[in-house]
């Protein structure tokens, strides 16, 4: 089937609309028409390279947060079916090692890449998955609305309800809250009961984040934020950080009460956080890497959707044409939550 979208020939490199083949699905996969797609800064980090960059990989359409539904199935394909509507999950795992059958997919140990890296993604009208990578997804929540659920809904979910297991009485600080997984991160803190402040460094990503439950407050320089004006002489008893640099991080350590949570979820290399084991025994501390989220997640925040208690923040919607737009607002870091690339605009 020949179609139009857009590929990277060079890791880095800019992306070219242009007319090429969608294979048949094989075996064990699933042809999915793709609705809509989401753009986020994980997607400019999966062109540049940072996840991946075997120059044996490209031609590569980019975008993993794919919701869509499938059209044709390769043999053995019992589930999803044709006409089934579905989200993809983002790594290509195996399905059949210990993580991924006690339902830890995310730490699979055959792990063969990411979509929109090592498999084509969502920046073309139908994508070719393996079956175990299409979640069900309700009918009825809206394509672009619904790219929100796959990543940057169900990380939060990871990080806020799995690892840092945010209750009731938790005081959360998330670094770098008006991005698309930060405003989703508010959401789900303060749904589980937190008291939920944002660091964010544009102001007008202000009134989403009280939106999302937060409170605001200027992140600029990490030297100037007093948390006091907020909470009197209470701690952070979790601090998430998006943001990832030596200062965001190190701030996060200090800033903690006693017996607090770090959670750091960036992957940037040649960043180091500097600590110090006496520190973190006389404070009790506990700092938790988050990585991506497992399928149960991801169809648990469908369901946290369809019922209206997280609220998908998809600010800019782009027909094709519009994606390297959404993009310059992500590098100039305008960008409210997250964007999405709409198939049927
Ligand atoms: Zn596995």
């Amino acid at each position: 089937m020949n179609v139009h979208g857009y590929r990277i020939h060079q890791w880095g490199g800019p992306l070219r609309w242009e007319a090429f083949d969608v294979p048949e699905p094989q075996p064990g996969e699933v042809r999915i028409r793709v609705e809509a797609c989401g753009i986020g800064l994980t997607v400019l980090n999966c062109i540049r390279g940072d996840l991946a960059n075997a120059a044996a990989t490209l031609p590569r359409v980019p975008g993993h947060e794919i919701v869509g539904r499938v059209e044709s199935v390769g043999r053995g394909v019992t589930s999803p079916g044709v006409g089934d509507r579905v989200m993809a999950y983002f790594y290509l795992v195996c399905g059949a090692c210990k993580a991924c059958a006690e339902g830890q997919d995310s730490l699979c140990a055959n792990l063969a890449g990411w979509v929109g890296v090592h498999r084509d993604g969502g920046y073309a009208p139908f994508a070719v998955l393996p079956a175990r990578n299409a979640i069900a997804l309700p009918d009825s929540i809206g394509a672009a609305q619904a790219t929100a659920i796959p990543d940057a809904i169900a990380t939060p979910l990871h990080v806020c309800k799995t690892r840092a297991r945010i209750t009731t009485g938790d005081v959360v600080v998330v670094i770098g809250a008006g991005g698309g997984v930060g405003i989703h991160m508010v959401e789900m803190a303060t749904l589980l009961g937190g008291e939920v402040v944002g660091l964010e460094a544009s102001e007008q990503k202000f009134d989403a984040i009280r939106h999302a439950g937060g409170t605001p407050i200027m992140s600029r320089s990490f030297d100037e934020i007093d948390l006091r004006s907020s909470w009197g002489a209470s701690r952070p008893t979790v601090v998430i950080d998006l943001l990832g640099s030596q200062a965001s991080l190190t701030w996060g350590m200090e800033a903690l009460a006693l017996g607090g949570r770090l959670v750091v979820l960036t992957t940037f290399r040649n960043v180091d956080l500097p600590m110090s084991p006496r520190d973190i025994v006389l404070r009790e501390l506990t700092i938790l890497g988050s990585r991506y989220a497992s399928k149960a997640e991801l169809t648990e925040c469908a369901e946290l959707v369809v019922s209206g208690r997280i609220h998908p923040v998809v600010s800019h919607v782009v027909p094709p044409e519009g994606v390297e737009e959404v993009h310059r607002a992500l590098r100039d870091g305008t960008l409210i939550g997250r964007g999405a690339l709409d198939w049927n605009l």
